[in-house]
């Protein structure tokens, strides 16, 4: 690969250049294995809903979600009504859209183009339904809106409780704009063992706050689901009428018991050496001299730094790279652009040009995570917008 960037060309040139060094390879046969996966373990009858927030999880909320569809996703989820566009402008009226958190200023755009909201506290279902009246469409005014009614079971985040439930029943009776079409809760500790006691607590609470909520409803069954990945792979039996995939989606576990060894990992961020340098014992490396060396040592430079979600705490030996089958430790602090790995170890054949894997098959996310002292979702999620997305 030529990593020359001709200082003649224009910024925009030397930005591609510069994202051809550094990409984020996004498997979508991965991702469709790994939603096979969830669905095997799962009832026929069991609909599945796919977290895309976040841009997919920093994967490409589109691209996946295109994937999903295909694959016979159920419902799709977002954050906010602005992620929730470019997947309604692109996917078409038919797949069903959630947004968990919709900003009440965004709610004509939301009606626009049909996103079905989280109802999450009595305040906010009244000025929804405020703004149905003022902003629905004509033609639509008559028809129910669908909503979903979060159920605070112990997140003790958002959604009602058992005594807030029967103001918003007398609410939706006095103002039949809203259809709920869903209620569901949000497990807090589902990947926990040691918290078994405290999920099935929040499992009991959701079911009479379900009950609660359906009684209102005799002739039309509301769809129930609580389980996230972890929730799914450790509480299958209450699976109810959904589940709620993300992380595992992406081929990411959240439980060691060897039942998600057979997820695949979606999402690998790959660089290249673009320097190569030996130095003598003793020498130092990088921005405040943090990295000494304690050998004779071949030292690459990795176009990755911070700013593209490399972060700092990977830094003097914390994080390594995998070069041509050997794992390779940083040295001295990330840079914004850029960092350095030792590659003594490796192939004295390792050349300027060669591909590093910064994570993915051999450098598990997991370990990153570690590393960083976070969990793997602020990984995926924090690769930045500079990292090309490249989709195979
Ligand atoms: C993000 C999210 C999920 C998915 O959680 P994972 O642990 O990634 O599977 C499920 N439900 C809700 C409400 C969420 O916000």
């Amino acid at each position: 690969m030529d990593t020359i960037i001709d200082p003649t060309k224009s910024q925009t040139t030397m930005v591609t250049a510069r994202q051809t060094q550094t990409i984020e390879q996004i498997n979508l046969d991965n991702l469709a294995h790994n939603f096979k996966v969830f669905k095997s373990r799962l009832e026929p009858s069991t609909r599945t809903l796919a977290l895309v927030k976040a841009d997919g999880y920093g994967t490409g909320a589109l691209e996946v979600s295109r994937r999903l569809v295909q694959c016979g996703v159920d419902y799709l989820a977002v954050a906010a009504v602005d992620e929730g566009l470019p997947l309604r402008n692109a996917l078409g009226p038919r797949v069903p859209i959630i947004v968990l958190n919709p900003n009440m200023s965004d709610h004509e755009a939301m009606f626009n183009i049909n996103l079905e909201p989280e109802v999450y506290s009595i305040e906010q279902a009244r000025i929804l339904i405020h703004d149905l009246q003022r902003y629905r469409p004509e033609s639509f005014r008559d028809m129910p809106y669908p909503i979903h009614v979060k159920i605070d079971s112990g997140m003790h985040r958002l959604g009602f409780t058992l005594d807030q439930l029967p103001d918003l029943l007398d609410l939706l009776a006095h103002n039949q704009v809203l259809r709920p079409v869903s209620v569901f809760t949000h497990l807090s500790v589902a990947d926990d063992a040691s918290e078994d006691e405290y999920t099935r607590m929040q499992l009991a609470y959701f079911g009479q706050c379900a009950d609660l909520l359906q009684s209102a409803y005799p002739d039309r069954h509301l769809l129930r689901h609580a389980l996230n990945t972890s929730g799914t792979m450790r509480f299958t039996s209450s699976q109810m009428d959904m589940v709620r995939l993300g992380i595992g989606l992406y081929g990411i576990r959240t439980v060691f018991d060897g039942s998600e060894d057979s997820l695949l990992p979606v999402a690998s961020v790959r660089s290249v050496i673009i320097s190569i340098k030996e130095w003598d014992a003793g020498t130092t490396i990088g921005y405040g001299r943090r990295g000494k060396l304690t050998r004779h040592s071949r030292v690459a430079t990795i176009p990755i730094g911070y700013a593209d979600g490399y972060d700092r705490h990977y830094g003097c030996g914390a994080a390594q790279m995998w070069v041509a089958g050997t794992l390779c430790p940083t040295v001295g602090n990330v840079c914004m652009d850029a960092v350095m790995i030792d590659i003594t170890d490796a192939p004295a054949t390792v050349a300027v040009g060669d591909e590093v894997e910064v994570f993915g098959a051999h450098v598990p996310i997991e370990t990153l995570a570690q590393a960083r002292g976070t969990i793997p979702y602020e990984v995926l999620t924090s690769v930045s917008p500079r990292v090309a997305r490249v989709y195979v």
